[in-house]
């Protein structure tokens, strides 16, 4: 059986061949725990400090910045909760309300244990409105706000430079704590010169093995852990570290930095091509979001609308066919209720179960897209 033609990459992407080599390579040489005083727990602590600096290099932040997590949702969840629980109780936190669930997760969780929670608007194409920032500044027991880099549904990137100086602006600067889980290698990113506190990062989407993630945590921002019970990782992470995992990551974060450009134009020129053939044959679809080409368009990502139809059937007419897609973020897939992210943007319910996500990644090729396009076209036909 031929391999399914995969436009699913903003879910996860197939381990690179070159990490995959030094994860194995990894696997092999570490034996001991990077705490262990002797031997081989010094080559594990050699290999972990390695694999951070390597990291911070390509991210252009200091090492000590760098927290290893598991992943995503565990970045997301310590930089929200870990900020803000130490805080006195009249501290609130304001987040755009397309942020993934586990942001949204962890705010809810704040908002019930008593902290102001406010969700800032956000326009038809998933864009945070500056003005609703600026007023949710004027509140100085605002101690935090999250805005994501770039939306996993949508495909909209943030106006990240615009939010930096409304931050600063601000009478008391928050912390920004940025998503950045769908931006890395796709879209530049300058931690330190657009001044964010916290991100997180979410390494399997960039190809290195699942279960790898980082929290970047500017120098002197104070964090609380989630877990007790170890020093690992200045006390936030506690637990005996991936050593391998970690080394495999490094490989992976350096090979997607140092591609970024052409990485981006790829994706950019797939997604106008994409877009181009689907309208073409099917002029009913609507794509949801930025224009196609709008420089803000997380390059190979595009959400589109067949009226009518559910975009979980849709998905499975297409899995029948040997097309992965998906019809939002991949960690709601199972539920029935619509997409907050669509409904956020003024959809309707209806609406907000009918968007199908189409990720493109490293291993698309035009070929690919025309393939989907004919799928597609058979698939719909009958509904124009
Ligand atoms: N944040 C965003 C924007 C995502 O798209 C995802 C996953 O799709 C996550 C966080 C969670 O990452 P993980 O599933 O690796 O925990």
């Amino acid at each position: 059986m031929s391999e399914p033609l995969y436009f699913d990459s903003n879910a996860t992407a197939r381990m690179r061949p070159e990490v995959r080599e030094e994860f194995q390579e990894a696997l092999l040489r570490v034996r001991g725990n990077p705490s262990s005083l002797h031997g081989p727990g010094r080559v594990a602590r050699h290999m972990l400090d390695e694999a951070r600096e390597r990291i911070a290099a390509a991210l252009e932040v200091h090492e000590d910045e760098l927290v290893f997590t598991s992943g995503g949702t565990e970045s997301n969840n310590l930089a929200l909760l870990g900020a803000l629980r130490p805080l006195a109780a009249r501290r609130g936190l304001a987040i755009s309300p397309i942020e993934h669930s586990s942001v949204l997760g962890p705010a809810r969780a704040l908002q019930r244990a008593g902290r102001t929670l406010r969700l800032l608007e956000v326009d038809v194409s998933g864009t945070v409105r500056l003005e609703s920032l600026r007023e949710a500044l004027d509140d100085a027991s605002m101690a935090l706000v999250s805005i994501m880099a770039a939306n996993n549904e949508l495909g909209t990137c943030s106006p990240l430079d615009d939010i930096a100086t409304v931050l600063d602006t601000a009478a008391k600067r928050p912390l920004w704590h940025m998503d950045a889980v769908q931006a890395l290698g796709r879209v530049p990113l300058k931690l330190r010169a657009l001044r964010v506190d916290l991100a997180s990062f979410s390494l399997h989407k960039v190809g290195a093995p699942v279960g790898v993630g980082l929290l970047y945590r500017r120098s002197g921002v104070g964090l609380e852990p989630l877990m007790y019970g170890g020093e690992q990782e200045h006390g936030l992470r506690p637990g005996t570290e991936n050593v391998a995992a970690a080394v495999a990551a490094a490989r992976a974060v350096e090979l997607a930095l140092g591609e970024l450009e052409q990485h981006r134009q790829r994706l950019r020129t797939l997604g106008i091509l994409l877009w181009g053939e689907l309208v073409s044959k099917l002029p009913h679809l609507r794509l949801l979001g930025l224009p196609v080409d709008h420089p803000r368009r997380l390059p190979g990502t595009l959400n589109i609308l067949s009226p009518g139809l559910e975009g979980k059937v849709l998905v499975m007419r297409l899995d029948l066919e040997g097309v992965a897609a998906s019809a939002g973020s991949a960690c709601a897939s199972g539920s029935l209720e619509p997409s907050h992210v669509l409904k956020a943007i003024g959809c309707s319910d209806e609406e907000a179960r009918s968007g199908l996500r189409l990720s493109c990644g490293r291993e698309t090729r035009a070929e690919d897209v025309h393939r989907l396009v004919e799928i597609l076209w058979r698939t719909l036909k009958s509904r124009t």
